[in-house]
C-alpha cells in the first residue's frame, strides 16, 4: 500500500494594495461584473474577470434562470466568452468575487468543480497555466494554477477515438 499527500500553495494578501497594478485592476473589474450579475433566485452575485495575454480583460457574472440548471457560473461565462472571442489567446489570470445582500463575502469564494474543470481545460488548450485570485472582503487568495485547485484532474486523455 502507498500513501501520498497533495498540497496546495495559497498566497494570502490582506488588502488589494498588496497586488500589482494589473491585478488590482482585474479585481476591480471582477467587482464591477459582480454588480451586474443576474441572480434573482439565489441572491448570490458572482463576478469574474479574465485577463488575457493580449491585455484584454473579459468580464463574466452568474446568469441564473427559472429553470435552475440552465444558468451558468460567472467563471464559465467569462472563460467561454474569452475563448469564443479570442480562441488562440492564453489566459494570464482570473479574479473571482461574490456578494449577497450583506455585501462582498468576508472569505474568498472558490470556483465550483465544474468551473475548475473548464479552467483546467483552458490551461491545457493554451498550454499555459494561469493564476486565480479569489477575492474576499477580509483577504485575497492567489493560487498559481488550476491543478492546485483541481488535483487528480480529468484531462480527457483516452476519450477520443483513434483515427
Ligand atoms: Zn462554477
Amino acid at each position: 500500500m502507498k500513501n501520498f499527500i497533495i498540497s496546495t500553495s495559497i498566497t494570502v494578501f490582506e488588502t488589494p494594495n498588496e497586488l500589482s497594478d494589473k491585478d488590482q485592476h482585474l479585481v476591480e473589474s471582477a467587482k464591477q461584473a459582480c454588480e451586474r450579475a443576474y441572480a434573482p433566485y439565489s441572491g448570490f452575485n458572482v463576478g469574474a474577470a479574465v485577463r488575457l495575454s493580449n491585455g484584454e480583460i473579459i468580464q463574466g457574472n452568474n446568469q441564473e434562470n427559472a429553470a435552475y440548471p440552465s444558468g451558468l457560473c460567472a467563471e464559465r461565462v467569462a472563460l467561454f466568452y474569452a475563448n469564443s472571442k479570442f480562441p488562440d489567446v492564453a489566459v494570464e489570470a482570473i479574479a473571482v468575487i461574490a456578494s449577497n445582500e450583506n455585501g462582498v463575502l468576508k472569505d474568498p469564494v472558490a470556483p465550483c468543480g465544474a468551473c475548475r474543470q473548464v479552467m483546467l481545460e483552458t490551461e491545457l488548450r493554451m498550454k499555459q497555466a494561469f493564476y486565480t485570485l479569489l477575492i474576499g472582503a477580509s483577504e485575497i487568495h492567489r493560487i498559481e494554477n488550476t491543478k492546485d485547485l483541481l488535483p487528480l484532474t480529468f484531462t480527457g486523455e483516452g476519450v477520443r477515438k483513434k483515427k
